[in-house]
């Protein structure tokens, strides 16, 4: 199986990637946030819950992340392959991950992360706002505080795939063409 993690900032571009990688590889995207999205959208119990975080920037508890998480994974009948997209990001969710993948007789493959300065990634959520509906777009305080979290809790994340020798920096300046370019080109080497 080839299970990348997409990980990055606020505003890099996992989404808009994803659907290459997702396209070129057949691989299963698992996007926390548009799970938690959907949830929302159907006003269920879990929605409700995840809405009183994500409406201030925070993030979901990690319990709840997880399960959710985890159903969505063992849902998939023989897959080829995830892409984790937004997901982990605690280390007790990389964690978590690696356990459950275990369960499973795979593991990540890979850790791809998009690397873009913090004033772009402003101006980026600034302007997806104006078509996306999101609300969490829509505010520069709540992007500040996402962007801060990213920082506390986020980025750590990377050192555990580093740890493992799995994660490879991708510059997330440039086109769409070149970054996904970039992105196909680090998952050909590894292979
Ligand atoms: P972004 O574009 O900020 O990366 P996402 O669409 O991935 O946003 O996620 C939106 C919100 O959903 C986050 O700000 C957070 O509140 C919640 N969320 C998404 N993924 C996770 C996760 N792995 N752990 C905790 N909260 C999450």
């Amino acid at each position: 199986m080839l299970n990348i993690v997409l990980f990055g900032p606020p505003g890099a571009g996992k989404g808009t990637q994803s659907e290459r990688l997702i396209e070129k590889y057949g691989l299963v995207h698992l996007s926390t946030g548009d799970l938690f999205r959907f949830h929302l959208k159907h006003e269920t119990e879990l929605g409700k819950l995840a809405k009183s975080y994500m409406d201030r920037g925070h993030l979901v508890p990690d319990e709840v992340t997880i399960n959710m998480l985890k159903s969505a994974v063992l849902e998939q009948k023989e897959p080829k392959g995830f892409i984790f997209d937004g997901f982990p990001r605690t280390n007790p969710q990389a964690g978590a991950l690696d356990q459950l993948l275990s369960k499973l007789n795979t593991q990540i493959t890979l850790m791809l992360g998009l690397e873009v300065e913090e004033e772009e990634l402003k101006t980026r959520l600034t302007q997806r706002a104006l078509s996306s509906g999101r609300s969490d777009d829509a505010d520069p305080e709540i992007i500040a505080n996402r962007i801060a979290v990213y920082h506390r809790e986020t980025a750590p994340v990377k050192e555990f795939y580093a740890a493992q020798n799995k994660y490879v920096a991708i510059n997330g300046i440039g086109t769409i063409d070149s970054i996904t370019e970039r992105l196909f080109a680090a998952i050909e080497h590894h292979q």
